[in-house]
């Protein structure tokens, strides 16, 4: 009883993951509007203040000190929102920066 019950978890989680990844790809394949989420860093700066990163960011903060902003079209729409509770923000130069 106690094996069978294990198998049965172990199909359950397969099964979701699967579904996930199909999701995904359709979304893809759709060609939905472009959308990046966007995480920023709780930890206020001297000079920068508190930076805007995106998900795909090669130098994001410990997961400790990010706070998910959420998903926008475009960086300038977070930074928005962001300002609402900060009041110095800005773009972190190697994901955002121009
Ligand atoms: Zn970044």
């Amino acid at each position: 009883m106690f094996d069978s019950s294990t198998a049965c978890l172990a199909g359950t989680s397969i099964a979701i993951s699967t579904l996930i990844r199909r999701d995904t790809g359709t979304i893809g394949i759709k060609g939905v509007k472009h959308m990046a989420k966007f995480y920023l860093d709780t930890q206020s700066q001297p000079e920068v203040g508190n930076q805007i990163h995106d998900s795909e960011c090669s130098q994001l903060p410990a997961r400790e000190q990010l706070q998910y902003i959420g998903s926008y079209s475009n960086p300038q729409a977070a930074r928005t929102d962001v300002k609402m509770f900060h009041e110095k923000v800005s773009y972190c130069p190697h994901c955002l920066g121009q």
